[in-house]
């Protein structure tokens, strides 16, 4: 056992103590292009989880009385050191997650955005003022910092989604352990070095590395008083109900089943692009990837081999060289997908492109012959009721179902039970303006495939893509990681004053 053990970060230091000791246990890392095993993680326990919430608990207590002026100092650092870093924050992700190295740099740029938009805290945080609402009388609002915060993160983003929260919530005065996933824990590590160098003081954000056990003992704890959660649906229900009925406010963002509704009418040749880049970004490893394509009739004739003939130029391969789609993250997650190839044809789909062809290309003595490949797979004919349609397969597999009319697309779109992201294209700006209003889905693209909202505005689905009512990052992500307080003033004259049981009549 000579890799490297990947540990958390605690009072402002890498924490390699963290697992140690009897039962502990450890999660395996890979390169997943390879299929080596490049280092372990060592799970916090529920103790170890304790240890650090203490910490951020005290730490966060002095933060959140420092000056907003001091706390926007430090977001600006905080800004300029994930610059600095981003090439080797995206090497990190790429030799963990897969993704090529250019949608790395992609996803630590869309994260960046957020922490510039933290930087705006002293105009985020402002209070309103209501001056002489009655005699002598003045009203004015604050927000003030919840406290400690947990966010818990997925493998697909190991940078951007905690960037999504960290920086709002360490801006608006809070400390934050963050559980990020077993698959991937480096990006974190580097993150917390990136809080260092800016200067913030030690306790306040916090990694604890692990699994179900480290993410119950956050769920639990009476000192941790904010729950941001993503991933799969199943755990973010679970999140969500287990943090709130322990009294914590919660956004558990879960996951996805994104459509892109093709009219007649659209530019096939846009829509063909857009289905292939959206389709296969990541490998599909995507929240907001598209995986349905609801192609309104007759446009799937032409739509389907336009696809196909675009993914035939696709180049997979290890992210860090010429490739288009790396590798899935895990071999057990590779198997999984593959296994809906089967199950699709087995349940009358056709399959228009095998993404299996590509696993057998590799020669024995290629470095990469064991990576975690799975090529871009094209299903056409696809119904719901098929497993193929019904699950969220989050790997590079695009499902083509042909339906004849728009009010077709829109029930099917709104009869998923996720609503994360959808797309429609057309050019009709009455057509898209109806489905803007009429679909049931939190993030919607007009001819853009993959509509992640600005750092400015807020990110979140709708039904079964997020439990609680919050949204991430924007002004809802303020909202979340404060708490308001409203404040009636009278400063009297010394000759004001006397006896009066009434209630105030304003005048
Ligand atoms: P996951 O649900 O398996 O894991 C997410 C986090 O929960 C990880 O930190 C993991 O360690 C923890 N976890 C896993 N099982 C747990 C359990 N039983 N109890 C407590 N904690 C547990 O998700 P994943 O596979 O890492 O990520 C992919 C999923 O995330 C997909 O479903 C995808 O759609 C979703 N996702 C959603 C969004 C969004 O914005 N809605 C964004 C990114 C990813």
């Amino acid at each position: 056992m000579d890799e490297p053990i990947i540990g958390g970060w605690h009072d402002g230091a890498p924490w390699q103590g963290e697992g140690s000791g009897p039962g502990t246990r450890y999660g395996d890392v890979h390169d997943p292009a390879t299929g080596r095993r490049t280092a372990r993680v060592a799970f916090a326990g529920t103790a170890d989880v304790g240890r650090v919430v203490a910490r951020a608990e005290v730490a966060g207590r002095e933060w959140g009385a420092a000056s907003v002026t001091r706390r926007t100092q430090v977001m600006f650092g905080f800004r300029e050191a994930l610059h600095r870093r981003r090439e080797e924050i995206a090497a990190v992700i790429t030799a963990e997650h897969g993704k090529v190295l250019d949608d790395a740099l992609g996803e630590v740029q869309r994260g960046l955005e957020v922490a510039e938009f933290a930087c705006g805290a002293p105009h985020l945080l402002k209070g309103s003022f209501s001056h002489e609402v009655s005699g002598g009388i003045d009203v004015h609002s604050i927000r003030q910092p919840v406290g400690v915060v947990a966010v818990i993160s997925p493998f697909n983003f190991p940078a951007m989604v905690p960037l999504w929260f960290v920086p709002l919530a360490i801006a608006a005065g809070n400390a934050v352990v963050l559980k990020p996933s077993e698959k991937d824990p480096s990006a974190s590590l580097l993150l917390a070095e990136c809080w260092a160098e800016a200067g913030l003081p030690a306790g306040v954000f916090n990694v604890v590395q692990g699994d179900k056990e480290a993410v119950d003992a956050l769920l639990v704890h009476p000192d941790v008083q904010a729950v941001s959660f993503v991933g799969s649906t199943p755990i973010a229900r679970y999140v969500y109900e287990t943090a709130t009925a322990h009294g914590k406010r919660v956004q558990a963002l879960g996951g996805a089943k994104n459509h892109m509704v093709v009219l007649p009418d659209a530019d096939l040749e846009a829509a063909a692009d857009a289905a292939v880049n959206a389709g296969f970004g990541s490998a599909g490893e995507r929240c907001m990837a598209v995986s349905v394509l609801v192609a309104v009739d007759p446009v799937g004739d032409d739509l389907v081999p336009m696809i196909a003939k675009r993914m035939s130029t696709l180049r997979v391969g290890d992210g860090r060289g010429e490739a288009d789609m790396g590798p899935l993250v895990t071999g057990a997650h590779r198997d999984r997908v593959a296994s809906y190839l089967d199950a699709g044809t087995e349940a009358g789909a056709e399959l228009v492109v095998d993404g299996r062809d590509l696993m057998g290309d590799r020669a024995a003595d290629d470095e990469t012959a064991d990576g975690f490949w799975l090529g871009p797979t094209l299903f056409d004919r696809v119904r719901p009721g098929m497993s193929v349609y019904d699950d969220e397969i989050f790997g590079p597999v695009l499902s083509v179902v042909r339906v004849e009319s728009y009010d077709a697309a829109l029930d099917l779109v709104n009869a998923n039970p996720h609503g994360n992201g959808t797309a429609i294209f057309t050019r009709d700006g009455g057509a898209a303006r109806r489905y803007q209003q009429e679909v049931q889905v939190g993030m919607v693209g007009v001819n853009v495939p993959v509509p992640v909202p600005m750092a400015y505005y807020s990110f979140g689905g709708w039904k079964a893509s997020l439990f609680g009512d919050t949204h991430a990052h924007g002004t809802e992500g303020v909202h979340f990681y404060t708490r308001g307080k409203v404040v009636t003033s009278r400063w009297p004259d010394p000759g004001t004053g006397g006896i009066d049981l009434g209630f105030p009549r304003h005048d």
